[in-house]
């Protein structure tokens, strides 16, 4: 709910905050492609028609803006500004929308003379006392003659949008950008935590591809939205970083959409085509540092519209395979889509460069990675219960194979395992007992075979209480209330035949167990085929179990005393170390 709101917040914030307020006068821009790489007295002595005419309106506080669009490979272009007279300002602020690609130096006259000044960043002073975004000039009004050039260098940019900014202005539009960018990283950097944790703790790889996504989204992000630029000052004119992040989002978009979407088993043919797509954005990444800046540009921007178009095709075969997760990722790739295209119509001169066409980007940036997160948090969340429930199956399954059904208490299997670990622990004291019912032949000839299955059943309650197999008829063993004995298991041998191991438990007191089995046992009575209650005695032979004695060995040692008690006339128990 809390992400929902969020994400509400940002898109009310990115739409409101871009209202302009009215113009009230026009400002003058002109523009000149300059081939020869001239000399600022050679542009002073440029005729009027030499000059293309770019201007547009004035504001109040937002003071102007205007677009060039046009330039090559490292093409020089200058710009002759007239700052309205209208400005009392003592400061104004000239600013360069976007944020890559462009660099530049401005010259101002000063006491007659023309000077160079560097941009906002570059010029020595500390960024605090004069911030930036873009690539902004700091200009000391009134100028002389209100006329400033800028003598711009464009490694990758075919077209920008300029601003200018009084104090005000500046620091409010400021403010608001860092609050609005403030929300973007602060959430891309919880949804990478996020994302991050689930899997290495999970050790599921889709979310550290989708971490890895989202890392690359925020590097993009940060370089296009200026904060690099403000960081180290040169990168700003310098395509090849977006390019690269870019490349590199598109990659691990692709790593993660073929994990998430499991496409090498719903779509075996596309995952060929996403296969390539995934290898020719690698080897572009390795590469693209070494190509040249109008070449890297191209590449970048072909791949930038191509790999994110096939991801989207992808989406919709995984849709039409019926993978549960593709609507999910559809909607919200389409939703990201429809930003990042009119992002990329600004940098191929469709539509003007402006702010907002960044803001959009990182809005529909924040929205698709919400959705994703959400649905990989839910995923989580679904496959752990569904885990938790076949663990849960699984230790049923295990108990039920290890319980006999008739008696309640461990099956042979079950039973010779318990045993076996506990010799394996090498408890001290152990003691087994070998039971069996007397005459029970006879029992089940006289009184049916069904009684005898409710004599057994009753033996079996009686060895086991009702909870843990652990807990073995405590309230047999002893009154002493200091030293109840509590441990031991029991288990169904064979037909008639059981056998207990008392843990921790001496011989003498073993005695008294066993006694206590046989008077519990004698009392015991089920009701025969005729509707009499009837009943029968047991036999006992036990012996105690030392260190590097055998299951074999003691069970043998412990028939043999059982068949001792049988000869001397059942009904008791026979007992010896
Ligand atoms: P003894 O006192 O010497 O032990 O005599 P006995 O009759 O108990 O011994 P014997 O081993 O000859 O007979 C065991 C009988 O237990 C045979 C079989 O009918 C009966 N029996 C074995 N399993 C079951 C069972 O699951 N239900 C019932 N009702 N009887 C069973
Ligand atoms: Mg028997
Ligand atoms: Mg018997």
């Amino acid at each position: 709910m809390r992400i929902k709101l969020t994400s509400i917040l940002l898109l009310l914030l990115s739409l409101g905050a871009y209202a302009e307020p009215n113009a009230i006068e026009k400002i003058k821009v002109w523009s000149y492609f300059d081939k020869q790489n001239s000399s600022l007295d050679s542009i002073l002595n440029l005729t009027p028609s030499d000059w293309q005419t770019i201007t547009s309106g004035v504001h109040h506080s937002h003071i102007g803006d205007a677009n060039y669009w046009q330039g090559s490979k490292g093409a020089i272009v200058w710009l002759k500004i007239r700052i309205p007279s209208l400005i009392k300002d003592k400061q104004v602020w000239l600013e360069l929308v976007p944020n890559v690609g462009l660099d530049g130096q401005m010259a101002y006259k000063n006491n007659g003379h023309w000077k160079w000044a560097s941009p906002i960043g570059r010029n020595g002073e500390p960024l605090v006392s004069s911030p930036a975004n873009f690539l902004s000039f700091e200009i000391a009004t009134p100028a002389e003659d209100n006329i400033v050039y800028v003598k711009l260098n464009t490694s990758q940019i075919f077209h920008f949008g300029i601003n200018f900014r009084n104090e005000a202005d500046l620091h409010w539009s400021l403010l608001k950008s860092h609050l609005f960018n403030g929300l973007i990283f602060g959430f891309l950097t919880l949804a990478m935590i996020y994302n991050l944790a689930i899997g290495f703790s999970a050790g599921e790889r889709m979310y550290l591809y989708y971490a890895f996504y989202v890392f690359s989204n925020t590097i993009y992000l940060a370089v296009i939205s200026g904060y690099l630029r403000l960081i180290f000052p040169d990168w700003g004119g310098d395509g090849s970083l977006s390019n690269l992040m870019v490349l590199m989002a598109i990659f691990s978009a692709t790593v993660f959409v073929r994990e998430f979407l499991n496409t090498e088993q719903t779509t075996p043919v596309f995952d060929k085509v996403l296969y390539y797509q995934q290898g020719i954005f690698f080897t572009a990444i390795l590469f693209i540092v070494f190509l040249s800046d109008f070449t890297a540009y191209f590449l970048a921007e072909l791949l930038g519209l191509v790999g994110p178009f096939l991801l989207l095709v992808s989406g919709i075969v995984a849709y039409r395979a019926g993978h549960p997760m593709a609507k999910y990722f559809l909607i919200a790739w389409t939703l990201f889509l429809i930003c990042a295209a009119i992002w990329g119509w600004m940098w191929l001169g469709i539509i003007e460069p402006r702010t907002w066409v960044l803001n959009l980007l990182k809005a529909g940036t924040i929205a698709e990675i919400t959705l994703l997160t959400l649905v990989l948090g839910f995923r989580y969340s679904y496959l752990k219960k569904k885990t938790e429930t076949l663990t849960e199956a699984k230790s049923r399954f295990k108990t039920l194979s290890e319980t006999d059904e008739l008696t309640g208490v461990l099956n042979r299997r079950g039973f010779l395992k318990q045993v076996e670990s506990l010799l394996r622990k090498g408890n001290k004291e152990l003691v087994w007992l070998a039971l069996d019912i007397d005459h029970f032949k006879r029992f089940n000839d006289s009184y049916g075979h069904v009684a005898g299955d409710k004599l057994l059943n009753a033996f079996g309650s009686m060895l086991s209480t009702k909870g843990r197999r652990e807990d073995l008829a405590a309230r047999l063993i002893s009154h002493d209330k200091d030293k109840p004995y509590r441990r031991g298991v029991a288990g169904r041998i064979g037909g008639e035949e059981f056998a207990v191991l008392l843990v921790d438990c001496s011989l003498p007191r073993a005695r008294l167990y066993a006694e206590r089995l046989l008077r519990e046992f004698e009392k015991l009575r089920v009701k025969s085929m005729d509707g009499e209650m009837v009943g029968t005695t047991l036999s006992i032979g036990a012996t105690q179990v030392g260190p590097g004695d055998t299951v074999e060995a003691a069970w043998k040692r412990a028939d043999r005393l059982l068949y001792e008690a049988k000869h001397k006339g059942r009904n008791q128990v026979v007992m010896r170390e």
